[in-house]
């Protein structure tokens, strides 16, 4: 086993419902349970658990995702309160960009540098059939969206894509491309088998390998280095003001480098993605009165042993047939 990483990086998902309905993640018809408006922990539970369990814990970057983290109400007032914890080091957001035209500079204003923002293509119609529903595209509102993160400064601006065979992988080098002229870190994400089981036996996955041969092969590639806590590699298209990300879950398992651990909007801490087993309910114990160093006493358990599930994970590979989707738990 290599050395353990310090784990110091909490994605607290503050919502497990979405406004889209992207195909690899909770595809229209999909039977999802979702957790009920009682159950989510609220702004004081979260503050509370940062501040007496995860922060004296050691925890010092945090990611706010979902579902879809910018429906939370009261999602500027959450930010600017974790981004003011003086522990804080790092705080992000992973979001769908939808709602980022009119919140970008709210967001902004409340503390927040750092902004994931989900964009699988550059193509109106494609990308309406990757998040599904109705009527007029929602691409441009999300391109808005970008554009005002861009001009409000968060830096690195950083776009998520999972490729997909067959859907988006013929946009590969026109996302890539993205990174030339704007300093934007675009980061390809290998599709795993967790949301759209089915899609992934039908379509496949597509290697970051294959990914990297394309753009090298249109204009080389070199090392490249970007802030963050990710498990990206981390890669340049030479003289281009951006980089580009390779998130390689399917082809490079990276669960020895993993050092995250993960919140659900339901109060459930997971020590890792993909492991069910080992959760510890952290709502139930808050709501039936267990206290805070209690509490803070499992959850180090937990932290403790989460380098030998890494490993466990590792050995044992991304497997299917997850009961949670990523918009439950938190992506
Ligand atoms: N709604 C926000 C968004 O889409 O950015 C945040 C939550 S979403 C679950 C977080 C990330 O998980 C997104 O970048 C999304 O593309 C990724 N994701 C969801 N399902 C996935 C899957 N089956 N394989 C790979 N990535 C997935
Ligand atoms: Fe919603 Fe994000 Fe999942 Fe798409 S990937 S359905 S935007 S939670």
């Amino acid at each position: 086993m290599t050395a353990p990483n310090r784990i110091d990086y909490l994605r607290v998902s503050l919502i497990d419902r979405c406004n889209f309905q992207c195909v690899y993640c909770m595809p229209e018809g999909a039977d999802l349970q979702y957790a009920l408006r009682e159950h989510w922990l609220t702004h004081d539970e979260i503050l509370q658990l940062l501040s007496e369990v995860f922060i004296p814990l050691g925890f010092t970057r945090f990611r706010l995702t979902g579902g879809e983290p910018l429906l939370r109400p009261g999602i500027v007032e959450l930010v600017e309160a974790i981004a003011h914890l003086p522990q804080t080091q790092d705080l992000a957001i992973t979001t769908n960009g939808f709602l980022l035209e009119k919140l970008a500079q709210p967001l902004y204003d409340a503390g927040l540098r750092r902004i994931n923002i989900s964009l699988d293509s550059l193509n109106a119609e494609t990308f309406q059939k990757i998040i599904g529903g109705k009527g007029k595209s929602r691409w441009q509102d999300v391109w808005q969206g970008i554009q005002a993160a861009h001009r409000v400064g968060f830096s690195p601006l950083k776009l998520n894509v999972v490729v997909i065979p067959g859907i988006n992988d013929n946009e590969v080098l026109d996302l890539a491309a993205l990174t030339l002229n704007q300093e934007w870190h675009v980061r390809f994400i290998e599709f795993m088998p967790i949301g759209n089981d089915d899609l992934f036996e039908h379509k496949g996955w597509i290697d970051s390998a294959a990914i990297r041969a394309q753009v090298t092969e249109r204009w080389g590639l070199t090392e490249g280095q970007v802030a963050g806590n990710g498990p990206a590699d981390v890669f340049q298209i030479p003289g281009a003001k951006g980089t580009l990300g390779f998130i390689s879950q399917m082809s490079e398992c990276f669960c020895d480098r993993c050092n995250r651990m993960r919140l659900s909007a339901d109060g459930l801490l997971r020590p890792c993605l993909l492991n069910e087993s080992s959760q510890i309910d952290l709502r139930s114990s808050l709501r039936a009165g267990v206290s805070l160093s209690k509490i803070r006493e499992q959850v180090g358990i937990l932290v403790g042993e989460k380098p030998e599930i890494n490993f466990k994970m590792r050995e044992s590979g991304i497997t299917g047939a997850y009961s949670r989707t990523m918009s439950q738990i938190g992506g």
